[in-house]
C-alpha cells in the first residue's frame, strides 16, 4: 500500500489518470566518444504497484477531470494576472498600459426566452408572456423551434475563431490609422496582446470574453506610445469589431456570412488599488477568464463532454431539445462534401 499511495499522490487527484505500459532505459552515455554505457535507471511499468505508469490527464474540462481542470484554471489565473499586473517573467509596467475587457456576441439566429430585469431588480416579461425564473430551462432556448436559424446557429459556432482572427488584424489596422501610421509602421511603435477565451451562451453560440492590451514595440516590457490610450483601444475595437465578416458556405443555394451580434461591451481594466466598486479590478477579470478556459459546451448541452460517434447516441442523451437539434443539425451538415474542412461531424458535441 505505501508504495501505491506515492504512485497515486503523484497524480494530484486526477481521477482518469492515462495508463502506459512499457520500459524505459537510461544509459550512461560517454560524451567524448559518444560510447553508451552502463545503466543508470531502469523502469519497468509491470512492476509499478498499479501495473502500469500513471500519469494525469490533463483534461481541462471541469466535467472529464476536477482535479486537472482546477490545475489548468488557476495555471490560467496566474497567466493572465501576470498579464496584467507582472510578474512570472512579466515587466509589472504591464499594470500601467491601456488594457480592456471586452466581449463579443453572437448575431441573433431568432427569439429565445430571456429574463430581462428592469428597475430596483423587477423582472419583465418574457415575449412568451412568463416572468422567467433565474434557473429556469427554458432561457436561451427559442420561442419558435422551428423557426430558429439552427443552420446558421451551427455554422456560427464553427466560423467563430476565423471571424476572431479577421478582427484582431481590423483592430490592428484601426489602431494604426488613429495614431496616424500605416500597418507596418505600427510594429515600431506599439504591440498588441490579446487573451481570449470562449464562452457558450444560454443559446448554445459562442461568444468571446478578450483582454486586450497596448505595450510598446518590445512588447510588455516597453511603455506604450503617448497616443496610446484606453479610449483609442475603445473606439478601435467598436470599429474593428463592426467591420469583421467572414464569408460561410452557400447552402442549398442560401449564402452565409457571419459577423458578432450588435452588443459589444468594452470595459477598462484598472488594477487592484483602484477598487472603486464600479470598475473591472484585474483580478476580477483573470478568475472570470480562467473560470471559462475549464468549460465547454455545458451551459448548453450539460454532460455532453465528448464527441459522438453515433447519432442515434443523441436520442438518449439527457439534453435540452434545443441542445439535441444543433448536435442534430451539426451532424447533418457533417455530411456535406463542402463543408468537410469544418469536420462538424467530430464537433458536433460542441454544437
Ligand atoms: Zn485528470
Ligand atoms: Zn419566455
Amino acid at each position: 500500500m505505501p508504495a501505491l499511495l506515492r504512485q497515486l499522490s503523484s497524480l494530484g487527484g486526477c481521477t482518469h489518470p492515462i495508463r502506459l505500459d512499457g520500459h524505459r532505459t537510461e544509459h550512461h552515455l560517454n560524451q567524448d566518444t559518444g560510447e553508451i554505457g552502463r545503466i543508470l535507471r531502469h523502469l519497468d511499468s509491470t512492476e509499478l504497484p498499479a501495473g502500469h505508469l500513471l500519469v494525469r490527464c490533463n483534461n481541462r474540462r471541469i466535467t472529464r477531470c476536477a482535479a486537472c481542470a482546477e490545475t489548468y484554471r488557476r495555471d490560467t489565473f496566474h497567466l493572465i494576472t501576470a498579464g496584467l499586473r507582472g510578474g512570472k517573467g512579466t515587466s509589472e509596467g504591464v499594470a500601467t498600459h491601456p488594457r480592456v475587457f471586452a466581449t463579443f456576441t453572437a448575431p441573433s439566429f431568432g427569439p429565445v426566452h430571456n429574463r430581462l430585469t428592469g428597475p430596483a431588480g423587477t423582472v419583465r416579461r418574457c415575449r412568451c408572456g412568463i416572468r422567467h425564473d433565474e434557473e429556469d430551462d427554458a432561457l436561451g432556448t427559442p420561442l419558435v423551434p422551428d423557426r430558429y436559424d439552427y443552420e446558421s446557429a451551427v455554422l456560427w459556432n464553427a466560423h467563430a475563431g476565423l471571424l476572431w482572427r479577421r478582427f484582431s488584424i481590423y483592430l490592428r489596422r484601426e489602431v494604426a490609422k488613429r495614431a496616424g501610421l500605416s500597418q507596418r509602421a505600427l510594429r515600431n511603435h506599439a504591440r498588441l496582446s490579446f487573451a481570449k477565451v470562449a464562452e457558450y451562451q444560454k443559446r448554445g453560440a459562442v461568444h468571446f470574453h478578450a483582454v486586450i492590451r497596448i505595450d510598446g514595440p518590445d512588447g510588455g516590457d516597453s511603455p506604450p506610445p503617448a497616443w496610446a490610450t484606453v479610449e483609442l483601444l475603445t473606439d478601435a475595437i467598436s470599429e474593428a469589431t463592426s467591420k469583421a465578416q467572414v464569408a460561410g458556405p452557400v447552402i442549398d443555394g442560401r449564402a452565409h456570412a457571419f459577423a458578432f451580434g450588435g452588443q459589444l461591451d468594452v470595459r477598462p481594466i484598472r488594477g487592484a488599488d483602484f477598487n472603486g466598486g464600479q470598475e473591472l479590478t484585474d483580478r476580477a477579470v483573470a478568475a472570470y477568464i480562467a473560470k471559462y478556459a475549464t468549460k465547454g459546451a455545458e451551459t448548453a448541452t450539460g454532460a455532453l463532454d465528448r464527441p459522438i460517434r453515433l447519432i442515434a447516441e443523441v436520442a438518449h442523451l439527457d439534453i435540452s431539445e434545443h441542445a439535441r437539434r444543433l448536435v442534430r443539425t451539426a451532424w447533418a451538415l457533417g455530411a456535406r462534401k463542402a463543408l468537410e474542412h469544418l469536420r462538424l461531424r467530430a464537433w458536433a458535441h460542441m454544437l
